[in-house]
């Protein structure tokens, strides 16, 4: 599809894209927070913009981070300073402060204004366009941080360019959902600034800004009619910054307007059309959906090929990247199999087992800490602030035990990050890669109202749990099994993993999806709470979770069992009581 948006342009137009692994937020909580943010957002949209080739690896940039110096022309002394404390960047972001590691918080927020104003200097040297892969931190006033933005970019952008010479009028195009209140703080007196904005919601009048405010539920045809309006007001510039808030998308988790991501992109034609060659910088800005970075990606798309052709539906851009390491590591680096190991011999001689063991017969410790090397699990790791990550393997009753152990920096103390027990287990008519036990821990965070403890849950996780799910499916096809096997001893277990992921028995999963269908209204935390307190009635009678295996198979291959599936799910009804039966008793 975006070969034909390529041939219809004839040619790519060049452009740079700002972008670093940093930009990934260093927030364990943050997906488990109230707002679910997209923090793999630019790790995605930058993959597909390579995978496309609409851009070159050499066209994208990995900023440095602003001065100080410049963000001290916005912003106050006192602010600057308490940006250093793990408090205010945890009420910016909506995470517990045990959560923030902050210099790594910091080095994020000030890679993304870096990239804003090298883009603005590349843009106006070039007259080529920029996209930042992480700013428009519109949130953000002289001396206050809010709604994940700590810092302003496109201010201290301004405020640089002007420092340097640069005196020609500029616009800021802001079509995030949420209004541009920082900015207006920072900007909205400077007369060589034009403030435009089209968003969802109204914060009250905001000074020096051309507001348009669109009434929840607002679709495409009425949302491009307002950015065309705006785009016609716009006065004569010589530079703009355009926030291309993709939290407009319908569905989103902090946005009421109902934008397809198709018509965001006509949104970005819009604007890249009005533009022209004038110098302009794109901005992420906000985005709390799934689809969030296709809108991102869009931005690329728009600027490469003046395309409309859509990104494919399904398209997963975690599993691809995943797949594509995968495919550079070989099997030997992994598994060491050049050479016999003291233990093998001792294995085979049937004697004690002395020296490293393997995981799963194939893992050497050296091997599954190369391959969490590559896949930058470990790098994230160490941006939450722990590091001397080591692998161990051993073994515990008849599972091998892999484990990620390193120190917190902060306290010095030895720590236990990631731990998996896992044996090769015959299920059915398959064999799998059986989990027994998977725990990803981030002993320095602490649960709170923002992140609540799951039934099971010791230790609040790392903010990995997707990776390591790809890294595992991996697993079993480098080992060759049928899937991957475990049990959940919890609802929300299952209800995570349910995509792709199916109890073994189909009487089983036809219970599971009955419970998911009567508890749909309920927050997740609640059903899980509920299911667990034994609360929740099966046609009537008191219902105790049943930690049944459950499977994903390889290669998508589905069982034929569909009519006793549903079958079993008609059957089902649950409804929760307020209070716990007294003995629940097992049911089904
Ligand atoms: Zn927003």
């Amino acid at each position: 599809m975006s070969s034909f948006g390529r041939l219809l342009s004839g040619r790519r137009r060049k452009f740079r894209v700002y972008y670093d692994e940093a930009f990934r937020l260093p927030l364990s909580g943050a997906e488990a927070g109230p707002a679910a943010l997209e923090t793999r957002r630019a790790d995605d949209a930058v993959h597909y913009l390579l995978h496309e080739r609409a851009v070159d690896a050499a066209e994208v940039i990995n900023p440095e981070p602003v001065s100080y110096e410049a963000l001290a022309r916005v912003h106050h002394g006192g602010y600057l300073e308490a940006l250093h404390e793990a408090g205010t960047l945890a009420s910016i972001f909506a995470v517990d402060p045990s959560d923030v590691y902050v210099d790594e918080v910091v080095r994020s927020v000030r890679l993304g204004c870096g990239a804003t104003l090298d883009g603005a200097r590349f843009s106006l040297k070039t007259g080529r366009p920029a996209l930042n892969l992480f700013g428009g931190f519109h949130h953000a006033a002289p001396s206050r941080g809010a709604g994940f933005c700590a810092l302003n970019d496109v201010a201290t952008a301004i405020k640089a360019l002007r420092a340097e010479g640069f005196s020609g009028r500029v616009a800021v195009l802001d079509f995030d959902f949420h209004p541009p209140d920082g900015t207006a703080e920072c900007l909205g007196k400077d007369p060589s600034v034009w403030l435009g904005s089209v968003s969802g919601v109204s914060w009250g009048p905001l000074e020096g800004v051309d507001e348009t405010v669109l009434p929840p539920g607002t679709g495409d045809i009425e949302y491009l009619e307002a950015v065309e309006a705006l785009l016609s007001r716009m006065p004569p510039v010589e530079l703009a910054f355009i926030l291309a808030g993709a939290d407009v998308l319908a569905g989103d988790r902090l946005g009421q307007l109902a934008i397809s991501v198709g018509g965001a992109r006509r949104r970005e034609l819009l604007v890249a059309h009005r533009l022209g060659r004038l110098p302009q910088v794109w901005l992420a800005a906000g985005g709390y959906s799934p689809h969030a970075w296709k809108v991102l990606a869009g931005v690329g798309l728009t600027l490469a090929f003046d395309s409309d052709a859509p990104i494919p539906f399904e398209y997963n851009p975690l599993g691809a990247r995943m797949l594509g390491i995968a495919h550079s590591l070989k099997s030997e680096t992994l598994g060491d199999l050049s050479f016999v190991t003291e233990a093998d011999v001792a294995d085979v001689l049937g004697l004690p087992r002395e020296g490293p063991r393997r995981l799963l017969n194939f893992y050497t410790a050296e091997g599954l800490e190369y391959a969490l090397e590559r896949y930058r699990v470990l790098p994230l790791v160490r941006r939450l602030g722990f590091g001397s990550l080591r692998v161990s393997i051993d073994r515990v009753g008849a599972c091998d035990r892999g484990r990620l152990l390193g120190r917190d920096m902060a306290t010095g103390q030895q720590v236990t990050l990631i731990e998996l027990e896992v044996e090769r287990r015959r299920l059915g008519e398959g064999t799998f890669l059986f989990i027994n036990w998977l725990s990803l821990r981030n002993p320095r965070a602490r649960f709170s109202k923002l992140r609540p403890q799951l039934p099971g849950q010791e230790v609040p996780g790392l903010g990995l749990a997707r990776e390591m799910t790809m890294i595992l499916g991996l697993m079993a096809k480098r080992l060759h099994v049928d899937g991957v096997a475990f049990r959940p001893s919890w609802f929300h277990m299952a209800w995570t993993a349910r995509h792709g992921v199916r109890f073994l028995d189909p009487r089983r999963q036809g219970r599971f999806e009955a419970l998911g269908r009567d508890l749909r209204d309920v927050p997740l935390l609640e059903a899980t709470r509920a299911v667990a307190e034994g609360r929740v009635l099966l046609n009537g009678e008191p219902y105790e979770w049943e930690a049944d295996e459950m499977v994903r198979w390889q290669d998508d291959h589905v069982p034929d069992d569909g009519a006793q599936v549903a079958a079993e799910r008609e059957r089902c009804h649950f409804t929760v009581s307020p209070v716990a039966p007294s003995a629940p008793a097992r049911s089904g």
